[in-house]
C-alpha cells in the first residue's frame, strides 16, 4: 500500500483543473533581464521594484557582513541571535519611516503570522478588507480574536461592521494592505483613520507593496498620505523594493517591547543572517540619501501604461507601478503568459483562486532596474502576441 497516494490522486486534480505547473528556473540573479529557464528573458514580475537586489552598495554591505558575522545568525532573537547590526537596522528604519520603533522579523509573512496574535486575544475583534494578502489571513486565523470582513475599501461596509459589533468587544482591529498587490490600487487610509478616531479602534496597514515604492523616497503609503504616527502598526517587508529578505512592524515602543516578548517568529525561529540584515541597511541607506530609485520606478511604470493604454489593452485601475494587463478567461490568460515567454518576456499570469473567476490577468511589475530598451522589447511582444490572441485588435 502506497500511504501517499492520496497526494498523488490532488497532484492528478491540480493536472485536470489546469493548474499544475512545473517552476522555471532563474539560472542567475534577480534583475531586469534574467537568465531564466536557459533564455534571455526580460522580467516583468519580480518584487525588486527598485533593482536594489542587485545594487553594488548593498552587495558589498552583504559580503562585509558575511565576513564579519557570518553566514548565520546561530539562534533566535531572544537568546543570542539579537546582532547589533539587527538593532541598528531597526533604529536606521524607525527614522526613515519617521515612527517611534520598529521591530524586524525574518520575513513580512512572519510579521503578519506573529505580530497579530500577539496584539489581539478573545474579547477583541478584528475586521479585515476582503482582498487583504494571504499571511494576513493566516495572521488572523492563529488569533484567539473574532474575526469580521469588509468588502473591498468599502467604507460604508466597514462602518456598518463597526456600528453593529463596535460595543461588544474590548479592542477592535481594522488591517488592510497598504497597496493591494493584484490591482495596483490603495487602501483609502484617511477614511480609514477617520472611522477608527470615531470608533476607538486600532489600525494594522500591510505595506509590503508600498515601501519603497509611494510616500518620500519610499517611505511607504501611510507617508503618502501624511498619516504618520497615526497607525498603530504598520508592516513593511525588506524583501520586495529593499532587494533582500526580512519584514518589520513600525510602532510605538512599547508594542515593540510586547513583540519581543510574544511574538512567536522572534521567540522560535532562528534570525535574519548578517548578509540580509547588511543588505537591507544599506538599501534603507540608498533611499535615505536619494529619491532617484523611487523617480525612476515611476517613470517606467508611467512609460509602460501609457504603451500598453495606446496598444489598446485594459490596465485596471491601478494607482502605482503594478500594472495588470486584464485578460479575462483564465485559459487564455495562461495562454498570453506563455506567448510572452516564447517571446522573451515573462509575466505571470494569475488566475481564479487568486482572483475571481473571469477576471484573469497578466500582473506587470515594474522596476526602476528595467532600461527603456527592456521595456521597449517588452511591449513589441505583448503587441505581437497580444494581436496573435485576439486580445487586442
Ligand atoms: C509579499 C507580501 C507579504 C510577504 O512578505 P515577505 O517578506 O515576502 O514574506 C506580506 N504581505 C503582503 C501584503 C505582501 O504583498
Amino acid at each position: 500500500m502506497n500511504k501517499l497516494a492520496y497526494i498523488d490522486e490532488k497532484i492528478e486534480q491540480l493536472k485536470t483543473d489546469g493548474v499544475y505547473r512545473v517552476l522555471p528556473i532563474n539560472y542567475g540573479a534577480c534583475a531586469n533581464v534574467i537568465n531564466l529557464n536557459n533564455k534571455r528573458t526580460v522580467n516583468l514580475s519580480a518584487n525588486n521594484y527598485l533593482g536594489l537586489a542587485t545594487h553594488p552598495r548593498v552587495i558589498a554591505a552583504a559580503q562585509a557582513a558575511t565576513a564579519k558575522y557570518g553566514v548565520g545568525a546561530g539562534s533566535v532573537r531572544t537568546i543570542v541571535g539579537n546582532q547589533d547590526i539587527l538593532e541598528n537596522l531597526e533604529n536606521e528604519i524607525a527614522r526613515f519611516k519617521r515612527e517611534e520603533a520598529v521591530t524586524v522579523f525574518q520575513s513580512g509573512l512572519n510579521c503578519n503570522i506573529g505580530t497579530i496574535p500577539a496584539i489581539t486575544d478573545k474579547g477583541d475583534l478584528i475586521i479585515s478588507d476582503e482582498l487583504n494578502h494571504a499571511s494576513i489571513i493566516d495572521g488572523v486565523k492563529l488569533s484567539k480574536a473574532d474575526k469580521a470582513v469588509f468588502k473591498h475599501k468599502d467604507m460604508v461596509d466597514l462602518e456598518r461592521v463597526l456600528i453593529e459589533k463596535r460595543s461588544l468587544y474590548r479592542n477592535v482591529l481594522i488591517i488592510t494592505d497598504g497597496v493591494f498587490s493584484m490591482d495596483g490600487d490603495l487602501a483609502p487610509l484617511p477614511e480609514i483613520v477617520k472611522l477608527a478616531e470615531k470608533y476607538f479602534a486600532l489600525i494594522y496597514v500591510d505595506d509590503a507593496h508600498g515601501s519603497g515604492v509611494l510616500g518620500e523616497s519610499g517611505r511607504g503609503t501611510v507617508d503618502h498620505f501624511h498619516l504618520n504616527g497615526k497607525i498603530d502598526f504598520i508592516v513593511g517587508t525588506l524583501s520586495k523594493a529593499i532587494g533582500c529578505i526580512g519584514g518589520y512592524v513600525a510602532s510605538k515602543q512599547n508594542v515593540k517591547t510586547w513583540l519581543l516578548h510574544r511574538g512567536r517568529p522572534l521567540l522560535f525561529s532562528t534570525a535574519l543572517p548578517p548578509a540580509a540584515v547588511a543588505g537591507a541597511t544599506e538599501s534603507i541607506k540608498l533611499l535615505s540619501e536619494t529619491d532617484e530609485f523611487t523617480k525612476r520606478l515611476w517613470d517606467n511604470g508611467r512609460y509602460f501604461k501609457a504603451a500598453m493604454k495606446r496598444l489598446g489593452f485594459d490596465i485596471g485601475h491601478s494607482e502605482t507601478p503594478i500594472t495588470p494587463i486584464m485578460v479575462g478567461n483564465e485559459a487564455l490568460t495562461m495562454a498570453f503568459s506563455k506567448g510572452l515567454m516564447a517571446e522573451g518576456v515573462f509575466v505571470s499570469g494569475i488566475v481564479f483562486p487568486t482572483v475571481p473567476l473571469g477576471k484573469g490577468r497578466l500582473r506587470v511589475m515594474l522596476s526602476a532596474g528595467h532600461t527603456k530598451d527592456d521595456l521597449d522589447f517588452a511591449i513589441a511582444a505583448f503587441e505581437k502576441v497580444g494581436k496573435a490572441l485576439k486580445i487586442i485588435a
